[in-house]
């Protein structure tokens, strides 16, 4: 869709109006959200309806204004109808370096919620409403439009969780018309994710013994073969089938704006992990949208394409990665190598790993 395209205002008794709710030029009394401005209805033929504004020149914030009535909509619509059904807690246990980063996704079902207070305004970022779980832990409820937020407000309490919801932006204007197709939107493409729930913090706890344990165990059967002199016949460690690489729930993944050179194939929210050599290359782990492994260099040099052997994976000259044949023997492979280890939820904050240098 037009990025700039202006799809809903505000009328002068603080409704929320899309352009196909009213009549073509300014008679509905509709205002820029952003800055203001008297917006007039523009609904021709050829290009996608949009408010103008009327004698003023837009700024690139009119339009996130017009995302933030989306966003309001969707809080109205959360109200009117209740919250969807909370979705299941879901997260990844790594061991620690300097072992071998095997992990474990856990799961946590959060039983019941009421409602117990909404807020009164709903500030970007904020959260707009205080659930209860029938555990009766306090969890604030956060709402965001794709890429719209930059930074939640999470609370200081850790005894609160934190429950976000996050509704995409449509691919075509089409879908943001009208009231009713954009109300359809928010139905049907709304999700729902914890960001922190401390009812599931013992069991965090238990799966990380967990791995840990396992993880000392390859190292130490690891060590053992080093010693023997006999390098190259790596143990298959008796793990379960190697999960994806799947979100973290962390802060900063929430609001994150994916800048990474491989954003447009990358599995949204997927972690990286990252291993730094000891000459100041990097290899970082990740996944794809299809679900498969991948492997970048970092930097990406000439000849990285030859520099791993056929049976960890076969490099992509596209996509400038490693496809992996299998991800938890590449890690055990690189593991060989001494290297540093650090995980990231985010592009930004795997640019804020300290020994990773920048290219
Ligand atoms: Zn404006």
């Amino acid at each position: 869709m037009n990025a700039l395209s202006i799809f809903a205002g505000l009328d002068s008794s603080d409704r929320i109006r899309f352009v196909g709710d009213v009549p073509r030029g300014a008679e509905c009394g509709c205002r820029c959200m952003a800055c203001g401005a008297p917006l007039v209805a523009r609904r021709g033929d050829v290009r996608t309806w949009h408010f103008a504004h009327g004698a003023s020149q837009e700024r690139p914030d009119c339009y996130a204004g017009a995302v933030n009535l989306l966003r309001r909509l969707a809080i109205e619509r959360m109200k009117d109808l209740g919250l969807p059904p909370l979705p299941a807690f879901r997260a990844m246990v790594t061991a620690p370096p300097p072992l071998p980063p095997l992990h474990e996704v856990i799961e946590w079902q959060p039983g019941h919620g009421e409602i117990e207070q909404w807020e009164a305004r709903f500030p970007q970022n904020a959260p707009v409403a205080l659930l209860r779980l029938s555990s009766r832990t306090a969890v604030r409820v956060f709402v965001e439009i794709d890429g719209a937020s930059t930074s939640l407000q999470l609370p200081n309490a850790e005894d609160e969780g934190v429950l976000l919801f996050t509704i995409p932006l449509p691919s075509s204007s089409e879908e943001l018309k009208d009231i009713d197709v954009a109300a359809h939107h928010i139905d049907t493409t709304s999700s729902s994710r914890w960001i922190r729930l401390p009812d599931a913090a013992a069991k965090i706890d238990e799966a990380r013994r967990r791995v840990e344990e396992k993880a000392r165990k390859v190292h130490d059967e690891t060590q053992a073969l080093r010693r023997i002199g006999n390098r190259p016949l790596l143990p298959e460690p008796a793990v379960p089938p190697f999960p994806p690489l799947t979100s973290l729930p962390s802060a900063s993944s929430s609001s994150e704006l994916d800048h990474s050179p491989w954003a447009s194939w990358r599995k949204p929210r997927s972690a990286f992990l990252c291993y730094g050599l000891q000459d100041g290359s990097a290899w970082i782990l990740f996944t794809h949208r299809d679900g498969r492994h991948v492997m970048a260099p970092w930097p990406l040099d000439e000849g990285w394409d030859e520099s791993m052997p056929a049976r960890i994976g076969a490099p992509d000259l596209e996509l400038g990665v490693y496809m992996l044949e299998n991800q938890l023997k590449t890690m055990i492979y690189l593991g060989e190598m001494r290297p540093r280890v650090q995980s990231a939820s985010t592009w930004s904050d795997l640019l804020g790993i300290a020994w990773l240098q920048r290219q």
